[in-house]
Parts: C-alpha cells; structure tokens; sequence
C-alpha cells in the first residue's frame, strides 16, 4: 500500500505526505510548521506519528517548516552537501545525510536523483513500497537524461509546471529574476514539463500530479491543458489512460492510493 497527499505546493512552499504499511513520511516540508501540522490533522495524521521528512534542497520553500521539528528526534534526510546549511539554519533537527545512494527506509525504497537547480545539490526521489512506486521532481531546471531514467515508468508521478513561458516573458518579474527563472538551473515551463512527462509516462502511469505553479506567471488551466494536449500527441489520454491534478498552494489535495 502507497499512500499520497499532497499537503500544498507553489513558489511559497512545497510539502507532500507519503503513507505506506509501515512508515508515514513527508516529502519536503515547506509550508509553515503550523500549516503542516494542520493540514495533515485533516487527514487524520498527528505530527509525532511521523517517521522521517525527506527533503529535495534547502530554499526556504521546502525547509522552513523544519522549524517545528528542532528536538522531535524525527529523522530528517538531506543530501550531505546541503546538511549544513539547513543544519545552521535549524539547530536541533535529526538529521540524516544521504547521497544518490538508494536506501530502504522501513519499507520504503528510496532512490534519490540529481536535479539541475540552483540549490548545492538538489534532489528528486524514487520511492516505492512493495509494487507501487511514485516519483517526484520540482525544482528543475531541464530535464536532464538521468531525470527521466530515474522517474520512468512510476504509478504516480509529482512534477513541477512553474510557469507559462509567454507570461513569465511578458510579466512584471525584474529581467534577473526571468533569467534565472527560464535558466538550467532554474524551473520547468508547462511545454517543458510536458515534454518531460511525455519521455516518462508508461501504461502504468495512473496519476500525474503537476506542482510548484507560480501564481504570477501560470494559470492551473493552462499547466492542465499544456500537459495534457502534449500527452495525447503520444497516445495517452486524461482520464481514459490517467489523471493529470493540479496541486494548489492554499488547500491539500485529495488523498488516494498510488
Ligand atoms: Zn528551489
Ligand atoms: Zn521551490
């Protein structure tokens, strides 16, 4: 069993529960700690119950709600490069260093992959229990081949639509913002997403979740359509063969199985 729950997720923060039979876990935890404990006592999960928090890098919209784990004793794992600066930010945290090295972690295993970003070493995860496995991207800058080697072929798949180019472009960021923004280590443009899940997506494939919009320059209509016009190009079409959500950064999304 594989459970998900996408907590919230957006350029103000990015959090995402993961239950299996034996372990309850969250994948980044970006909102604020008061947020997180909130959304998941609605789903019926209290803090302490928590296994471990994996985390993808150390900007502030994934990390910050560490704040609330300083002194839990709950296992927080981190690629060993970013260890301390999230260590310096947040004394008292547990934290457990990881590299690309797969790991099982109770019956969960775990296989972190490196993403382009401009953090000092992001990650992206694998992660399966028993038969069902889900994968999970934001954060990234292009779709380099080891990206889609590791999330090929997953049951669930959580990846980042940051933007619409053509509103990015003609928005109101500073011209070093847009940079850095359409850059390799930047994030994802729907029409690249889509290409990325277009190289990803097997018949296996029953649910993608598309995540990390930015409510400036992208509209969740326009993440959906791009994803899914782009899909059925290539013979898969939403609803018939899967379903494409839009993760939204104010309210948790629906919990189901993978
Ligand atoms: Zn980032
Ligand atoms: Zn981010």
């Amino acid at each position: 069993m594989l459970k998900v729950c996408p907590l919230g997720s957006g350029s103000k923060g990015n959090c995402v529960y993961l239950q299996s039979d034996k372990a309850k876990i969250l994948i980044d935890a970006g909102l604020s700690f008061a947020e997180i404990k909130r959304r998941l006592s609605d789903i019926d999960v209290r803090l302490y119950e928590l296994d471990g928090v994996i985390i993808t890098h150390e900007h502030n919209d994934h990390i910050t709600g560490l704040s609330g784990f300083r002194g839990s004793g709950i296992p927080i794992f981190v690629h060993t490069f970013a260890a301390p600066i999230i260590g310096g930010k947040f004394q008292g945290l547990e934290l457990k260093k990881i590299s690309e090295q797969a790991f099982d972690f109770a019956d969960l295993s775990i296989t972190p992959f490196k993403i382009p970003h401009d953090a000092v070493y992001p990650l992206g995860y694998r992660i399966s229990s028993k038969n069902k496995t889900l994968s999970v991207a934001t954060d990234v800058g292009f779709a380099a081949d080891n990206i889609i080697e590791a999330m090929k072929d997953s049951d669930c798949i959580v990846v980042e639509a940051n933007h619409d180019e053509s509103l990015l472009i003609n928005g109101g960021y500073p011209k070093r913002l847009k940079e850095r923004i359409l850059g390799g280590r930047g994030h994802l443009s729907n029409a690249s997403s889509a290409e990325l899940l277009s190289k990803i997506i097997t018949r296996r494939t029953s649910n993608l979740l598309l995540a990390h919009l930015s409510e400036e320059n992208n509209l969740p209509e326009l993440a959906f359509e791009t994803v899914a016009k782009k899909l059925a190009e290539n013979g898969f079409y939403e609803r018939g063969d899967f379903k494409i959500g839009v993760l939204k950064q104010n309210e948790r999304g629906s919990f189901f199985d993978v």
